[in-house]
């Protein structure tokens, strides 16, 4: 199967390429603060997976020493949506942003992460796993 999305503007199209890994829910501030929603919702895939075209920016998050980079957001540098993450430490994992996708009724996630972080009203169905952290 594959998959199509892009973001607010068009600037910025992909194509994912067969299944993803996993599709995972995340509560955690950073994406809170990202989205500007209570949570992300991303299809973990490898890299080798995901074309991209057009221009991105990329912001890496740093831990608090600010010497390791650990996730390198990225997103439209015209429209600022959010396409992908990558996850610097679990090498060529990438988690891409399911609201960038085309047609969205592929997407059913099974598990979140980052509870510690969820929003008190937020309740999902259908999760199998719920983890604290990650
Ligand atoms: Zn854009
Ligand atoms: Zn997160």
């Amino acid at each position: 199967m594959s998959m199509t999305g892009r973001c607010l503007c068009s600037k910025v199209t992909f194509e994912l390429s067969g299944d993803p890994i996993a599709t995972v829910v995340c509560h955690c501030n950073h994406c809170q603060r990202q989205s500007g929603s209570a949570f992300s919702v991303n299809l973990i895939a490898h890299e080798s997976q995901l074309n991209l075209t057009g221009e991105l920016t990329t912001y890496e998050e740093r831990g608090d020493a600010g010497d390791q980079v650990y996730v390198r957001r990225r997103f439209c540098n015209v429209c600022g949506s959010p396409i992908v993450s990558e996850l610097a430490l679990s090498n060529g994992i990438v988690a891409v942003k399911a609201g960038a996708l085309d047609d969205s009724s592929v997407v059913s996630p099974s598990v979140e992460v980052w509870c510690v972080d969820k929003q008190g009203w937020v309740d999902l169905p259908g999760m199998a796993v719920s983890m604290e952290r990650e």
